[in-house]
């Protein structure tokens, strides 16, 4: 069985001997203040450097989910408020958890295949984050490169905060573009859920430090001291650490993967904008997502594909949110081999071309 499922994705099939490794070498209760634990936590934040060309000078943190990412941004870096540019369902509940927090908090949305003029974005001085999600993963688009180095560009005092849940560890991200980037590992890190990782500029870490918010256990502030340390302040998901360690020794640099996905995507995107009784969700080119990609059609034919695709030994996305009944998903995550994609457009040209 191949799972296109954007999340939770299909997990490597070499988690299955981590898993055991996991075990058999007791990290399923070393203690977290001991040695042995603090040297995975450093060899993995080493590693993460190494295979992601994470910058040197950026900080690691381990948090549970993107989700809990969210809430820390708010709690420990937003006094009074944040700006969120949204195009789908992730970015538009980001905006949510802001506002009940800091009910200051605004949003503009766009549409897929929109590009928003940089320029008229509506931040000033007192906003003190501004929120994309590089990779919406529930509308499958995603924001270039170029695009966000223009709202880095015209930040002033707010940070620059990054959703990348479905991007990071699948495609090269512009670390020293922006402030903060989060992602949780059930996505393109090929790995079960329970574990995030948030990455944070120097800026980023003066501004946490001098706002000094300590009022919840996961306050970055908290975070970062125990980190000075390799350890966090409540008992962390030591396997999903692990198993993370054990993945990015196996992987090839990400200018590698990218580049794999990168062509992938364009391969699909290929196939289906000529070939099939299904078109892609996003039609400008510009703002297709390279590891999520959405397909379109009507509701009986969408599920009509999905079953019979499933009865063949391949489960695919459904859609997501206002997306849901007309359109599905599929991931182009690293853990998912080339195999699964000749056998899926295979399926696709022989029964629903
Ligand atoms: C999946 C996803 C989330 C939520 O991740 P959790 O780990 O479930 O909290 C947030 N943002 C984006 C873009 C996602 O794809």
């Amino acid at each position: 069985m191949y799972t296109f499922n954007p999340g939770p994705s299909a997990v490597y099939p070499a988690v299955r001997q981590y898993l055991t490794d996991a075990f058999d070498e007791g990290w399923l209760s070393a203690p977290h203040r001991g040695e042995r634990f603090t040297g995975l936590m450093r060899q993995t934040v080493t590693d993460l450097r190494a295979k992601l060309n994470i910058p040197q000078d950026y900080t690691v943190f381990f948090l549970s989910s993107a989700t809990e990412c969210w809430e820390v941004l708010t709690q420990s870096l937003t006094p009074t408020k944040s700006f969120h540019l949204y195009s789908g369902a992730f970015g538009e509940k980001w905006l949510d958890y802001a506002r009940a927090l800091r009910p200051a908090s605004t949003g503009q949305a766009f549409g897929l295949d929109e590009l928003p003029n940089v320029h008229t974005l509506p931040f000033n001085d007192d906003t003190d984050l501004v929120c994309l999600t590089q990779n919406e993963t529930s509308n499958a688009t995603q924001l270039r490169d170029g695009f966000i180095l223009n709202v880095f560009n015209r930040l002033g005092n707010a940070l620059l905060a990054i959703d990348a849940t479905s991007s990071l560890g699948g495609i090269q991200l512009k670390y020293i573009k922006a402030d903060i980037w989060f992602a949780s590992v059930q996505k393109a890190f090929g790995l079960p859920a329970g574990l995030a990782l948030m990455v944070l500029s120097p800026r980023a870490v003066a501004r946490f430090r001098h706002l000094n918010e300590r009022a919840h256990y996961n306050s970055l502030t908290a975070q970062y001291e125990k980190m000075l340390n390799w350890q966090t302040n409540y008992t962390p998901n030591v396997l999903g650490i692990y198993l993370l360690s054990r993945v990015l020794q196996d992987r090839a640099p990400i200018k590698a993967v990218h580049q794999h996905l990168q062509d992938r995507a364009t391969k699909l995107y290929d196939f289906f904008d000529s070939a099939t009784q299904l078109s892609p969700l996003v039609q400008n080119p510009e703002t297709r997502s390279t590891t999520v990609i959405g397909l379109q059609g009507p509701p009986a034919l969408i599920d009509e594909v999905k079953r019979s695709a499933l009865a063949q030994g391949m489960q695919l996305g459904n859609g997501y949110g206002t997306w849901k009944a007309n359109s599905l998903r599929i991931a182009n995550f690293p853990a998912i081999p080339d195999a699964a994609y000749e056998k899926l457009v295979q399926f696709f040209a022989k029964d629903f071309a």
